[in-house]
């Protein structure tokens, strides 16, 4: 027999099984000797008042003992069974190719970049060499874009899918089971490759195909259908189905749709920069005073405030993290941010962003559908010219950007590629500066002492979301003109972080499937 207890604790008792067991026998009017079992269902933190407390849901149980929360991984061999192309290994292309092997069909996953490991050797080229391989960075290479992050696993986009389902299959391959009840899970930059060569086994145990290190470079379509894709080496892989699942950072893969007649629209999107504050100042302001000790999180925030006509908000915000060179290739610069799995850097980063709509794009309109690429491509050189032309990041105090000041010196940042003091009140596109300053001062109401010289902004913070879109069918998710193109996670326009692609790269292989029959 079970039962659901609702529970409201201070820090130290949430955090003590023994102590949430009491809490428990008590609410159910029982002896804590008679409940056998229990589990947490949901856990969130109330840091609404002062008196700060954790919420819990749990599950006790008299007797009978729970059930495993996980339903296995239903794996097939698929060496010999139809076989689907997947061109990358984000989570849109490995939970696809999930997905396909438990649907009986063989995944052909051809990805550009290199193994987990091997990538890390080339992420610290880009921070103490300034070298950026275009296709081993923080966006490319097994894993995808979300593979050195912070990992959160929160999305507000509940309706396309199977969220829980993902989070299932993490835990299954080595993630902590906590990320089923805390209310914003997160795995962590230390977890994260782990979890991606285990799924990596288990695709290739299936029977599954994992190509790595070659970049496609050419769809075959012959009228209106799909029947395979080319290889940087020149060699060809058939299928009349193909799941494109390349993440929107390959620009390469816009302008191959392009030129293959695959049509593309232009999207809204949102660009800006990088603030870092202290992390014991967001403690203190989001703990009304309070020291964190040792059983609250690292504190997080969200903030959104409207600024002449356009979003100005908070994007990926990393707790006890680290600014990230993110990237793609030589002559830019991208910041973005991770963080271990115990966030327990000194910083507090996030992106702070302008929203930019199709309408916006005016100056950039010779470029057609790729408008917003190249406006991301422009403020991506500036970045990097302002910067110094290295990794080194351009950056201002926070306080002295929103004055339109430069700053005389900089805080200790934890980008670790180095700052260079720049005016970036002076050289960010007005629509995109102006917008942040007064977004800026707006957020410092919100938050008592956000607006600091103690915090300082980066830039550029350019590579939120896809500015483009390959249309599909809404019902079908195959390209509206190419049959068997299956366009699918951030790449293609329609979801946005590691969750929502998953999810989305899931109803593809589905959609891949009833297509197949
Ligand atoms: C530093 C950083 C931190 C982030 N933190 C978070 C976070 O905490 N939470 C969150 O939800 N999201 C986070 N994101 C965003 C998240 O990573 C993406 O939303 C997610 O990875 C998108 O998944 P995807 O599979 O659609 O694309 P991607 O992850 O971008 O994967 C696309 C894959 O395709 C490959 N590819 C591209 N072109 C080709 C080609 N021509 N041939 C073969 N392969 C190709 C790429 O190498 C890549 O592996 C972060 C991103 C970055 C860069």
């Amino acid at each position: 027999m079970s039962r659901i207890i609702q529970l409201s604790l201070p820090p130290q008792a949430a955090a003590d099984e023994a102590a949430v067991r009491k809490a428990c026998a008590s609410q159910a009017e029982s002896q804590t000797t008679s409940i056998t079992s229990l589990r947490i269902l949901k856990r969130s933190v109330d840091a609404r008042h002062k008196n700060i407390r954790v919420n819990l849901s749990v599950e006790i149980f008299a007797g009978d003992e729970p059930d495993t929360l996980i339903e296995p991984f239903r794996v097939k061999n698929v060496t010999s069974s139809k076989e689907v192309i997947i061109v990358g290994a984000g989570p849109a292309g490995l939970f696809a190719a999930l997905r396909l092997i438990e649907l009986g069909i063989r995944p052909v996953i051809i990805e550009r970049g290199k193994d987990v490991s091997a990538r890390k050797v080339d992420i610290a080229r880009i921070s103490r060499e300034h070298i950026v391989d275009p296709d081993s960075n923080y966006c490319f290479g097994e894993g995808g874009a979300g593979t050195y992050s912070d990992g959160k696993l929160y999305t507000r986009s509940k309706k396309r899918g199977d969220n829980q389902r993902v989070l299932e299959l993490l835990c299954l391959h080595g993630a902590n089971r906590n990320i089923l009840y805390e209310a914003h899970p997160h795995l962590g930059t230390d977890k994260l490759p782990g979890i991606i060569s285990a799924i990596r086994k288990t695709i290739i145990d299936a029977g599954g195909l994992f190509l790595l290190e070659k970049r496609v470079t050419g769809l075959l379509i012959n009228g209106n259908q799909i029947n395979g894709v080319k290889t940087a080496g020149n060699e060809s892989f058939l299928s009349p189905c193909v799941i494109l699942a390349t993440g929107h950072s390959a620009r390469d893969i816009y302008e191959l749709c392009l030129s293959g007649n695959v049509d593309l629209e232009m999207k809204s999107f949102a660009m800006g920069v990088r603030v870092e504050h202290p992390q014991s100042l967001i403690d203190r302001i989001q703990y009304h005073g309070n020291e964190r000790g040792n059983y609250l999180p690292a504190a997080s925030y969200s903030l959104v405030k409207q600024v002449d006509g356009r979003g100005v908000y908070s994007f990926c915000m990393c707790p006890g993290g680290f600014i990230v060179p993110s990237a793609t290739s030589q002559e830019e610069l991208v910041v973005n941010g991770m963080s271990p799995s115990n966030r327990n850097s000194p910083y507090a980063n996030s992106g702070i962003v302008v929203e930019i709509r199709p309408e916006d794009l005016g100056k950039y309109s010779a470029a057609g559908v790729l408008a917003g690429i190249e406006y991301q491509k422009e403020l991506e050189r500036d970045a990097w010219i302002n910067g110094g032309s290295t990794q080194r990041a351009p950056a201002q105090r926070l306080a002295d950007f929103v004055a339109g000041k430069a700053s005389g010196s900089l805080p200790k940042v934890s980008y670790f590629p180095g700052v260079t003091s720049s005016p970036l009140h002076e050289w960010l596109p007005q629509e995109i500066g102006k917008r942040l300053m007064e977004g800026f001062s707006l957020f410092g109401k919100l938050m008592t002492g956000y607006l600091t010289n103690e915090a300082v902004i980066l830039g550029v913070e350019s590579r939120t979301s896809s500015p483009v879109r390959i249309p599909r069918d809404p019902e079908k998710l195959n390209h509206t003109r190419v049959s068997g193109l299956y366009p699918c996670g951030e790449g293609s326009g329609y979801s946005g972080g590691i969750v929502s692609s998953a999810v989305d790269g899931t109803n593809a292989a589905e959609a891949v499937s009833r297509y197949l029959k």
